[in-house]
């Protein structure tokens, strides 16, 4: 895995195509700056690696576009220290943006062999999450409250045990529509029984499976 003068240009011109697309914060670009997203992807297919674009990772599932992915963690607004919940794994490249951030992140995959494959690789690359094997759709109870959740695949709605397991001024981040496009909707629980709810601009995710998602 090597990360070359030529690899970090290329990540430094996706980093001008995101601002130029509306990603502001720092620490966001930071991030995407910092982390090699080719190492997610065969040598033969490195001029994918640094272009706006989704790719397949295997399984029917995607490495998000980097500007989704930019898109969702600025909404996020992620501190230092803040616990994060991802239900959707995939890759990790994600969790990886989150970690730069430094967020303590808890992923849920509910892919197998996704959840195999990205456990093993990310420590290769000096990144350290809590990886978890489940349906996301229902969080993850044992260890919330989360600070941060990020859902990184399309829901028909909000599930109800997302926001439960958000604490007191946490905010969830979700795409929801149907299975070809859904809104960014963003909750902050602002009391025991109070939401706050803002709509985004449209996405297009793969689908959230699940008790709490698409059966
Ligand atoms: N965050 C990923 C990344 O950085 O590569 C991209 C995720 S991909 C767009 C969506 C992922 O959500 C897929 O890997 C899919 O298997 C997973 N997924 C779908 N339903 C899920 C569920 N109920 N719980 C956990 N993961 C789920």
């Amino acid at each position: 895995m090597e990360d070359s003068y030529k690899h970090r240009g290329m990540r430094k011109a996706l980093v001008r195509t995101l601002k130029q697309k509306g990603i502001h914060d720092q620490k966001v670009l930071e991030a995407i700056n910092n982390v090699p997203r080719h190492f997610f992807f065969d040598n033969a297919l490195l001029p994918h690696a640094y272009q706006d674009k989704a790719f397949p990772i295997g399984e029917g599932q995607t490495i998000s576009q980097p500007y989704t992915v930019a898109f969702q963690s600025e909404k996020l607004e992620v501190a230092p220290g803040h616990k994060v919940l991802e239900v959707g794994t995939g890759s990790g490249y994600q969790a990886c943006i989150l970690l730069e951030m430094g967020a303590d992140v808890y992923t849920i995959e509910f892919n197998k062999i996704l959840y195999e494959r990205t456990r093993k690789f990310l420590p290769k690359m000096g990144y350290k999450a809590h990886f978890f094997h489940g349906d996301g759709s229902q969080g993850l109870p044992r260890h919330a409250p989360y600070d941060r959740i990020i859902v990184t695949a399309g829901a028909p709605s909000v599930p109800k045990s997302l926001i439960s397991q958000l604490a007191i001024g946490g905010i969830l981040i979700i795409p929801v529509g149907d299975s070809s496009t859904q809104q960014m909707i963003r909750i902050t629980r602002v009391g025991e029984k109070k939401v706050k709810k803002e709509t985004f601009d449209y996405f297009s995710f793969v689908p959230l499976k699940g008790e709490e998602g698409w059966k």
